[in-house]
């Protein structure tokens, strides 16, 4: 079901020899397209998800290769197709430094938990961990904050379900999209790390893991490990975290 498109046809292979542009269909409207390989090697990765004639990003990465970004983007998305939403699985840096620059791009709505809000607001480069990148977290606007268990946001023909699934930060969000018949978890870091200086929890990121299991996907979406197919596999990687056999 995967497939590695390199997206320069051959009458543009010489124009654009310099360049590669670099996304991973992963199903049927949704694709990778940012992330170690794909943009620069600190992204946490980046998934696009079409909706008819609306689009949303998953995820912004550290913001260093927005114009490969772009390019990946505009390589499998016609450009009359909006990107009206960035949602961000939880505030560290490696997923949310480039969300500045994509707001600009394409005068998207960024959505988050409003527990980890807090800290994009207020430009916090320890909560955010933009400190562990050398970088600095510029305040960042939230135009809307999940404050629901879960919460459902509608865009083009389809929608997207917030679930909060703390533990790895306060406001760690889960997203889950039903492509069809195939059920995809958009799971953030689902490995954690788990760390006092990002107010982690581990209690509750028991609680989140055991609730990812129980979404039963077909397709795991992860931050930094790439994308598991198949239940099984996806449970494994799932309970690999939780340490039950
Ligand atoms: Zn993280």
């Amino acid at each position: 079901m995967i497939k590695i498109f390199e997206h320069n046809t051959e009458s543009e292979k010489e124009k654009v020899s310099a360049r590669k542009d670099l996304s991973m269909e992963i199903c049927e409207n949704l694709w990778q397209v940012g992330g170690a390989g794909f943009t620069a090697p600190d992204d946490a990765a980046i998934y696009l998800i079409r909706c008819g004639e609306k689009a949303a990003l998953i995820d912004a990465g550290c913001g260093n290769a927005h114009d490969k970004l772009v390019n990946n983007i505009s390589a499998v998305l016609p450009s009359t197709v909006e990107i009206e939403y960035l949602l961000l699985t939880h505030c560290h840096y490696d997923h949310t430094g480039g969300a500045a620059a994509v707001k600009d791009q394409y005068d998207c709505n960024i959505i988050a938990h409003y527990l980890d809000a807090v800290y994009l607001e207020k430009g916090d480069n320890d909560v955010t961990a933009a400190s562990w990148y050398g970088a600095r977290m510029d305040p960042l606007p939230v135009d809307r904050k999940i404050r629901r268990p879960k919460e459902t946001i509608r865009i083009g023909n389809g929608e997207i379900l917030a679930f909060h699934c703390p533990g790895h930060s306060p406001g760690s969000l889960v997203f889950v999209v039903d492509f069809d018949s195939i059920r995809v978890l958009f799971g953030q870091d689902v490995h954690g790390p788990l760390d006092p200086s990002l107010l982690s929890d581990t209690q509750q990121y028991i609680k989140s893991l055991k609730f990812m299991l129980s979404l039963n996907a077909d397709i795991l979406c992860e931050g930094h490990f790439g994308v598991y197919q198949g239940k099984e596999q996806i449970e494994q990687f799932i309970r690999s975290f939780l340490n039950i056999s």
